[in-house]
């Protein structure tokens, strides 16, 4: 009786199987034992459609897979930060507000009157002037 190469598969005249190539190294399989590759396409695995048998299987690359920064966190409503640029230039305590600041609560009439704050004047902005215009010189002719 004549013996068929059957590669790496297995034959069972009983509960017969299908042979498959394995797309990595070549050997024949049975069909059932060669599994899809799959691979990080964006955020998720995708099918490359390729089977393979399990030495040839490879783990996805982590590396093909983006990294997901997470969003920003909601701001929080009315903060008070820190005011660095004044603590830099040592002006602390801060200055005054430039705008006036209402009193919370009940007006005391006895309390000092609220300092008024003067609002810094601004010069107008004037464009500059334009540079006089190009004259080219004559052009003299020859006689
Ligand atoms: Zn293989």
């Amino acid at each position: 009786m004549a013996w068929r190469h059957t590669g790496r598969a297995r034959v069972n005249p009983r509960a017969p199987s299908a042979f498959g190539v394995c797309q990595g190294c070549g050997f024949w399989y049975n069909l059932d034992n060669l599994a899809y590759q799959f691979e990080w396409r964006g955020p998720r695995l995708m099918n490359t459609r390729k089977r393979v048998c399990p030495k040839c299987l490879d783990k996805p690359f982590i590396f093909n897979r983006p990294i997901v920064i997470p969003p920003d966190p909601v701001p929080r409503m009315d903060p008070r930060p820190e005011n660095f640029a004044a603590l830099d230039q040592g002006t602390y305590p801060l200055p005054p507000l430039p705008w006036p600041v209402q009193p919370v609560g009940p007006v005391n009439p006895s309390a000092p009157a609220p300092p008024q704050f003067a609002v810094p004047q601004v010069e107008p902005y004037l464009p500059p002037a334009l540079p006089p215009p190009f004259v080219p010189p004559a052009i003299e002719s020859e006689p």
